[in-house]
């Protein structure tokens, strides 16, 4: 019997400036005035200031936080985003200058740098607060189809969800340097889809734990399935647990994935347009009746779909 579970985190909305300039070659240069300084004649313009704002402030594991950058002029003038030492695409799009990191969802509390580093060799600094994350835990059975609540069907379900994990991990690893998406993400089903399962919580079956790392939706076996931005197919196919899964790159290290399918509409290669029909919802492999799961990886790492549409969907 599944368990509905909604976890209501908080998130600040309150977005921070800090402007810490640093010069890389020339440490004994004086440290750029704050903004408001800077609007004093014979002071630097407020276009040479660059601003680095985690939004939310604080960020949790499996979340994703946009990181706006204010007052570099173009894309060509970075060399470089990273957080936490690794390195992180920036976009430009209808909001301005961003980028969005993917908080692993085990990653632990803790202060992150993010650092910007403009080709002309000035270095920005910021810190991304990671806060814990409150995980939920449900009881969930193994479907009769994956043989069950016994010993052996949990068995292999370690054992295949490793492999399964491995085909996800290996496409999703990759970064498109071309943004392929446009414009805001979209839902997957058409209407208002009921949300069936949240992202987050931990699905106890047996002895064995399984994070659920996307958001179900409700849906009838054969409803159609949308692509929720444009981008190329990256993969389709059918894992044991997963079932039938497409895998749609929309480019900079953003992927969607969609899974329990019964039809998959596209192949591998495939250019698609955002809304694109791409496959029929099903009830193929771990899944206890006919829904939508649908996963958004940022980096690689399965972040809330629902909180990335927060952030990316339409305003
Ligand atoms: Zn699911």
């Amino acid at each position: 019997m599944k368990t509905l579970l909604a976890i209501t985190l908080p998130i600040l909305l309150l977005i921070l400036y800090f402007v810490v300039p640093e010069q890389k070659n020339n440490p004994e240069k004086a440290p750029q005035p704050p903004r408001e300084e800077a609007e004093k004649p014979g002071m630097p313009s407020p276009e040479t200031l660059v601003s680095l704002a985690p939004d939310p402030a604080a960020a949790i594991p499996g979340e994703p936080a946009r990181i706006i950058i204010r007052g570099v002029a173009s894309l060509s003038d970075i060399e470089s985003l990273t957080f936490d030492d690794k390195p992180v695409p920036v976009f430009s799009d209808e909001s301005g200058m961003a980028a969005l990191v993917g908080i692993d969802f085990h990653k632990k509390p803790g202060s992150y740098p993010l650092v910007l580093t403009l080709d002309d060799s000035r270095i920005f600094k910021e810190n991304l607060e990671v806060k814990p994350r409150v995980v939920a835990t449900a009881e969930f059975d193994i479907p009769e189809q994956l043989g069950g609540n016994t010993p052996k069907a949990e068995h292999e379900l370690t054992a295949t969800l490793s492999t399964d994990s491995s085909v996800l991990d290996s496409v999703t690893a990759k970064v498109n340097p071309e943004q392929l998406w446009s414009g805001p993400f979209r839902l997957p089903l058409g209407g208002d889809p009921m949300v069936t399962d949240t992202y987050g919580y931990s699905r106890k079956t047996g002895s064995v734990s399984l994070s659920h790392l996307g958001t179900d939706f409700r849906a009838a076996e054969g409803t159609p399935v949308h692509a929720i931005n444009s981008g190329e197919v990256a993969y389709t196919g059918t894992l044991r647990n997963f079932g039938k899964t497409v895998i749609i790159d929309h480019g900079l290290g953003i992927m969607t994935m969609y899974m329990h399918l019964s039809e998959i509409g596209v192949e591998a290669g495939d250019n698609v347009g955002k809304g694109d029909p791409v496959a029929k919802s099903g009830n193929t492999g771990y899944s206890l009746g006919p829904h939508l799961h649908l996963s958004v990886r940022i980096g690689g790492f399965s972040i809330d779909p629902m909180k990335f549409l927060e952030l990316m969907g339409p305003k």
